[in-house]
């Protein structure tokens, strides 16, 4: 494992911590997210729910089991992936606003600045509103691959969405299988 680039994460994740505007408009432990400084894939949440905000770590509650499940499900340890999100405390008002988000996000660029992951799977529209600049129409969108600034990003649905939602269940589920059919493929560029 890369010693520099496990140091970088650990300052962000300090600076996180600190970080007044971060902590407004939320609750409880700091999430700065976690996994491998090597990760060649990372994903990407929206903000801590209630058992992460206990915690202080990313997808630990019910939504939480269904990713790292999906995320087994395709072959990958958990411990070679990164998972984080644009806002690092639950929020009060339950749905983070923009501004929130696009504080966040500064943090979020340093980390995959410093992990330079192949593929960013965007988990619903707060990630996409965070590294797409905009919102995404997640039901017609989801399953597909945008190429932007030299970097892949895959947009899927939410996991929180996917327990409500038998349907966005299926989703989910289906994207995980065409995610690990492109990370397969020789022709990734
Ligand atoms: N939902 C998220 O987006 N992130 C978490 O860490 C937990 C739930």
């Amino acid at each position: 494992m890369s010693t520099k680039k496990a140091e970088a994460l650990q300052k962000i994740a300090e600076d996180i911590l600190r970080c007044r505007l971060c902590k407004k408009g939320g609750t409880g432990m700091a999430v700065p997210g976690e996994g491998s400084p090597d990760a060649r894939i990372v994903f990407i949440g929206e903000a801590p729910g209630r058992e992460e905000a206990k915690t202080g770590r990313p997808f630990v509650g019910r939504s939480g089991k269904l990713l790292r499940q999906a995320i087994r499900n395709i072959g990958l340890d958990e411990s070679e992936v990164f998972i984080t999100s644009p806002v690092h405390y639950l929020p009060l008002r339950g749905t983070p606003s923009t501004a929130m988000i696009h504080h966040g996000r500064k943090h979020l660029f340093e980390q995959l600045a410093v992990i330079k992951p192949d593929t960013i799977v965007l988990l619903g529209n707060s990630a996409c509103v965070a590294l797409l600049d905009g919102k995404v129409e997640i039901t017609k969108k989801h399953g597909t691959q945008v190429k932007k600034d030299g970097r892949t990003y895959f947009i899927t649905v939410h996991p929180a969405y996917a327990l409500r939602n038998p349907e966005g269940k299926r989703s989910l589920l289906r994207d995980f299988s065409k995610l690990k059919r492109m990370l397969r493929s020789p022709r990734r560029s």
